[in-house]
């Protein structure tokens, strides 16, 4: 198995283990900053490297589209081509299609669907989509879904669940036949996606279909799309409910601060999020205790860093007041401080999770990070 569990929290579903890629063994519970079109916004591979990332995102959607696979192939590759030597899951486009409403139509055979870009007309199949993906060279591939709305009918949900393992079916069998003669170490892993919208019974169904594709690991996904955070976490626990120990499973799209302390506790090994880099170029910083608007008057001619507690070079060098004048000129290089920062402390509060698990206090940390945060 290329997941295997380290160290369990005994009150709840939190857990430490180390997931095996052909890049490197990645310690988990991990935050997996997300290069959708093959960089993290306003920041550099140098930075992914300097923040300790040994695993990114990338959407396989929009480097389809462009640059296109025929180019990131004959150059290697989208690790090469992007010069980061991590890990690289990429996500199967499920996700951007659906949220293209009005430019996409689904059938059982996939879909069709008109480009963002220029008008041009696409047509993905499940097999064609681990192709994109094989053709991109990424390390853990993902299976295309129909994702729903929320909210959506339980009829609706279970419709675009059987779509979405019949889809997972013929993916896995197209990822099989493209890893079978590959040396087991050098093999990319395949994810399936779990559907079935904020229904319990759906999502047990989706859960042991996904196991019996004998699957890498296994994505969380259809959530976060609008519904109340109780029923958010509710649902998270009624997937993890049915999914045995080995397999590494990962929220998709998932990632303030607080969500990876709530998202781990359900039994969550892997998150990614825009949330970070959306917010630092709109002058929000992520601070331990709460949230920093730079902009705000109150900083004008504040001495000091985003965050005192932080070990970044961005605190350890400049002044609330110096990136909040940035922000306020439109300066580039604000994008980039505020971003590293914000990424810096995610993966500062998983660093700290994976801690707490294995020292035996998750429960205590958790408490301690949220009555800080509530505090504020
Ligand atoms: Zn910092």
């Amino acid at each position: 198995m290329n997941f295997t569990v380290k160290t369990r929290d005994p009150k709840s579903r939190a857990r430490t283990g180390t997931l095996r890629t052909r890049r490197g063994v990645i310690g988990t519970p991990v935050f997996m900053p997300v290069a959708t079109q093959g960089a993290i916004k306003a920041m550099s591979q140098e930075d992914l490297d300097a923040l300790g990332a040994k695993i990114i995102l990338a959407n396989s959607y929009h480097l389809y589209l462009r640059p296109g696979c025929d180019v990131i192939e004959s150059l290697g590759g989208i690790g090469k081509f992007m010069g980061y030597e991590g890990a690289i899951l990429t996500d199967s486009g499920g996700f951007q299609v659906w949220s293209l409403s009005g430019l996409r139509s689904l059938t059982d055979e996939g879909v069709t669907f008109t480009s963002h870009l220029d008008g041009s007309r696409h047509h993905l199949t499940p097999e064609s989509v681990i192709g994109i993906q094989d053709r991109l060279g990424s390390d853990i591939r993902t299976a295309l879904d129909e994702c729903t709305s929320y909210p959506c009918s339980e009829a609706q949900a279970e419709a675009s669940l059987a779509r979405t393992m019949q889809w997972a079916e013929r993916a896995a069998q197209e990822h099989r036949r493209r890893v079978e003669s590959v040396d087991p170490a050098a093999r990319a892993l395949f994810f399936p996606i779990l559907q079935g919208s904020v229904y319990p019974a759906l999502l047990r169904r989706s859960a042991e279909h996904a196991l019996g594709l004998d699957p890498d690991g296994i994505c969380i996904g259809g959530i976060s799309v609008g519904e109340p955070k109780e029923l958010l976490w509710s649902t998270v626990e009624a997937a993890t409910e049915h999914l045995p120990e080995g397999h590494a499973r990962y929220l998709m799209g998932v990632g303030a601060p607080e969500d990876l302390w709530e998202a781990v506790a359900r039994g969550v090994d892997m998150l990614d999020c825009v949330f970070p880099t959306r917010v630092g170029r709109n002058g929000t910083a992520l601070v331990r205790g709460g949230r920093l608007n730079i902009t705000n008057a109150a900083h004008r001619s504040d001495p000091s860093p985003l965050d005192a507690e932080c070990k970044c070079f961005v605190c350890r060098r400049y002044s609330r007041a110096y990136l909040g004048h940035l922000i306020r000129s439109h300066e580039l290089s604000a994008y980039r401080y505020i971003s590293y920062h914000n990424v810096q402390y995610l993966m500062d509060i998983i660093a700290d999770i994976r801690q707490a698990i294995e020292q035996g206090r998750f429960q205590e940390a958790r408490r301690a990070f949220l009555d800080r945060l509530n505090a504020a």
